[in-house]
């Protein structure tokens, strides 16, 4: 199936022709940023899937896993689209709270709980991991 998102304002459109590989929620520090204090819930999809029109801002850093990341946003809203690793050229991250209709979504399991803070609802249900999965 077909899924197109973007940004709030509409700068940066996308589709993904492909289903995603996994779907998760992170409760990395990192995420926690992204996410304006909760997990983000992510989807993994093959790169060669996602087609983006328009130029998202871009940061690179170091994430808690060691990876090299970039993480792209609208440079004009501010709204976070997609993260890559430079370790993983394969596959792209896209933020499902940019899709158009996340309906359709199951997230299988949550990662990095080990740095949610104790409040923080994780359900019991969904595979955990304490940090990146293998
Ligand atoms: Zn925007
Ligand atoms: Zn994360």
């Amino acid at each position: 199936m077909t899924r197109t998102g973007g940004c709030k304002c509409g700068t940066v459109r996308y589709t993904i022709r492909l289903e995603p590989v996994t779907t998760r929620l992170c409760w990395c520090r990192d995420c926690q940023y992204w996410a304006a204090g909760n997990a983000a819930v992510n989807i993994v999809v093959p790169r060669a899937a996602l087609t983006v029109e328009g130029v998202p801002s871009a940061w690179d850093s170091v994430a808690d896993s060691g990876s090299h990341m970039r993480r792209s946003f609208c440079g004009t809203c501010g709204t976070q689209l997609f993260s890559e690793a430079r370790e993983n050229a394969e596959h792209m991250v896209v933020r499902v709270g940019t899709l158009d209709d996340a309906g359709g979504i199951r997230p299988e399991s949550v990662i990095w709980t080990a740095s949610a803070p104790p409040w923080a609802l994780i359900d019991p249900a969904l595979k955990a991991f304490p940090g990146q999965p293998t």
